[in-house]
């Protein structure tokens, strides 16, 4: 079934050729080479850790038959590669070498590593997956930070994905439970996605919709198993974050993978939590955080009836964009992200007509709108369940957030990104404010996370 998946996604995929998920699929990892790329010359490229990880005999099934490998490249293990444009220059200018295909053996950051610099230099690549830890795998665009500011540099997917369940399962534990959180944040990205549907403001393509949301309550239905080290769960998990990577660049964005909880990690990786620790803090630890503050604050909105909204009221009081500008500025003082805050709160900012046709849209589909969320959602205590069997991070002061901190993201969250999203349906009905302080106040999602951090102190 896992297959006819795959392969009913890869028929739409635009990068994406082959994918091999199983046991022992290290094994196939020559002639995926050769189906791929023909007789070209192969070049590893890895760091210390990873090409101990998945390295193993991948050297001699790509020189099987006689085919040409290059000298590898390996990045150091310490300190953690990072994905710096820098690293990338230095790569291309090591690729430039020679004309071989890179078969890049690693985790996030290494293949975001490769698949922009093989971009550069016009050539497709293969990636050998060493952990479950995120969903950029077969995504469209790789996460790179240059000056100082993240962002998403175009560049196209690998043309071949091999994933070794055994090599999966033997990764560590937090890479593990770190993909596992990336992708039950699907849960509250589909969501979203369902709100800016209904709103008109962007689009739900079902057959993308599909491959994200189809087997993702299967694929994150046993945390604990996968805790355990089970195959099958594993097998599942890696499906999953593949299917949801093929959806990014079926859609060429990161809509159908990507909502409000990824805000709260760009926003948090931005400015640099937890790269301090050893390893880095990762994506995927804060967007399961991101998740269950997401549905905390579902549960707020979806407990008003929005349906006799006041238009004329909340349109009325609603900024000029002069003034939506001065909030951001104060809000984000970070170089890089500040301009980048600004351009992105301006590219999502509507005028009081504008606003007002939209919530009148809001008002007239609510019931609906409220139905479809609701079917969608797993509420916060639930996720935060699943998150701690999976063996994840599932509160702020986990990944080193003050809660002061911490309530702030959610208003500073909603400028960093254009993506429409619960916490712009929440800001633009004017009721952001007052759910987030409901959150934080007694008797609220977060108060016992307040209360019991306040005693410690
Ligand atoms: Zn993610």
């Amino acid at each position: 079934m896992a297959e006819d998946r795959i392969s009913a996604a890869l028929a739409n995929a635009t990068d994406t050729e082959v994918v091999e998920i199983g046991t022992g699929a290290l094994r196939s990892v020559g002639e995926v080479f050769g189906r791929s790329f023909g007789d070209r010359p192969a070049v590893i490229v890895a760091d210390e850790h990873t090409l101990a990880a998945g390295g193993t005999g991948v050297p001699e099934e790509l020189a099987a038959g006689g085919r040409t490998v290059v000298e590898p490249y390996v990045f150091p293990g310490e300190p953690t590669v990072y994905a710096d444009y820098r690293n990338i220059e230095t790569l291309i200018d090591s690729l430039r070498m020679h004309d071989a295909i890179p078969v890049a053996i690693g985790s996030g950051t290494l293949n975001d590593i490769v698949k922009r610099a093989a971009h550069e230099c016009e050539r497709p690549y293969l990636c050998v997956a060493t952990a479950a830890s995120m969903d950029g795998y077969t995504a469209f665009g790789a996460a790179i930070t240059k000056d100082g500011y993240k962002r998403t540099m175009t560049c196209p997917a690998p043309r071949a994905v091999v994933a070794d369940v055994d090599v999966l399962t033997a990764a560590p534990g937090p890479m593990t439970a770190s993909g596992y959180a990336d992708l039950l944040s699907k849960i509250t990205a589909g969501a979203d996605w369902i709100v800016a549907d209904a709103l008109e403001v962007e689009k739900i393509d079902p057959r993308v919709w599909s491959l994200v949301q189809g087997p993702l309550r299967e694929a994150t239905g046993k945390p604990a198993e996968l805790r355990d080290g089970d195959a099958q769960a594993m097998d599942a998990l890696i499906e999953g974050l593949i299917m949801s990577g093929l959806a990014m660049q079926a859609a060429a964005s990161s809509r159908p993978a990507s909502g409000a909880e990824h805000q709260f990690s760009h926003l948090w990786e931005m400015e640099g939590l937890g790269h301090d620790e050893h390893p880095p803090l990762s994506h995927g630890f804060k967007v399961g955080v991101g998740t269950i503050s997401i549905a905390a604050l579902y549960q707020r909105i979806l407990q008003r009836d929005l349906s006799d909204l006041d238009v004329d009221r909340v349109a009325s009081a609603w900024p000029a964009w002069d003034e939506v500008e001065r909030r951001v500025r104060a809000a984000h003082t970070t170089p890089g992200l500040d301009e980048a805050a600004v351009a992105e709160s301006r590219a999502k900012y509507v005028g009081a007509d504008e606003l007002a046709d939209r919530l009148a849209l809001l008002r007239e589909r609510w019931p609906e709108i409220r139905r479809k969320v609701q079917e969608q959602l797993i509420g916060p205590e639930g996720l935060r369940e699943m998150l701690a069997a999976a063996g994840a991070r599932t509160g702020p002061g986990d990944i080193g957030l003050s809660m002061e901190a911490f309530k702030d993201s959610y208003r500073r969250a909603q400028m960093i990104r254009r993506r429409y999203t619960a916490l712009d349906l929440a800001n633009e009905t004017g009721i952001l404010d007052e759910c987030v302080e409901e959150l934080f106040a007694p008797g609220g999602f977060w108060a016992g996370e307040a209360a019991e951090r306040g005693a410690r102190v």
